[in-house]
């Protein structure tokens, strides 16, 4: 009971609005724990569409192996900043940040910000690992990180809460493309903010990854009704603006 109360409580305090509804809408493409295959075969589909993603990091699967497939090194890291993309923190242990100590988590967190240090990442905001958060998780998020991104699905109409940012998944396996297309018009006719997130991209995903051909006909369609394609921190500047 006391969760739900305080996830209940966690959606509706603690919030700091973002204004949408500039001319146009715009599109972000986030890569949660980021894949060996995100870094690759993603950012050669991002490439096609002069496009830049936002990554998001857990220092603790650097070179490691995430359901059984290879994670991002240092150098792919460093690859993405010098080329335009954004490096964001997601806990460096990948953390559940609603079942997490509030003094474990500030440990995790200054964990990960230590590693970005001693590899010269520049890190921006966070999302939560498992779209997980209460409420003093996401207070103390918000003294850390000028934003926090969530799960939850759908598009952002209207304003935006910047320490609970909405994201819509874009799994090959459960995204199916009506829906990427109706989300994509709303946000386009709307001046709205539709934040995909995945994992890897493969011709052969998981439940949580997408295929070049997905994220390909994601990017076309963005283009096409005449989106903004921005990683997360751009596209908070571009409504600030
Ligand atoms: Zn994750």
């Amino acid at each position: 009971m006391y969760k739900k109360l305080s996830r209940f409580a966690a959606r509706h305090v603690g919030k700091r609005y973002l204004e949408l509804g500039k001319q146009r809408g715009v599109v972000s493409f986030s890569f949660d724990d980021v894949p060996a295959s995100a870094c690759q075969l993603g950012v050669e589909v991002l490439d096609r569409y002069q496009a830049k993603g936002t990554f998001y990091v857990c220092g603790g699967l650097t070179n490691g192996i995430e359901q059984s497939q290879a994670c991002h090194s240092v150098q792919d890291l460093q690859y993405l900043s010098a080329n335009g993309h954004e490096i964001g923190c997601h806990t460096f242990s990948h953390t559940n940040c609603a079942n997490a100590s509030l003094a474990a988590l500030k440990i995790d967190w200054q964990r990960n910000r230590d590693f970005f240090s001693q590899h010269q990442l520049p890190q921006t905001g966070f999302a939560f690992p498992f779209g997980a958060y209460d409420l003093p998780s996401k207070i103390a998020a918000a003294r850390l990180f000028p934003y926090s991104r969530i799960t939850g699905g759908g598009t952002q109409i209207g304003r935006a809460d910047l320490h609970a940012l909405r994201a819509q998944a874009l799994y090959a396996q459960s995204t199916d493309a009506d829906t990427i297309l109706e989300l994509m018009q709303q946000t386009a006719t709307e001046g709205g903010w539709l934040i995909f997130y995945s994992h890897e991209v493969s011709s052969n995903p998981g439940p949580w990854g997408t295929t070049p051909e997905q994220l390909e006909s994601a990017l076309r369609i963005a283009k096409q009704l005449g989106c903004e394609v921005l990683p997360v921190a751009q596209a908070i500047d571009f409504f600030k603006s």
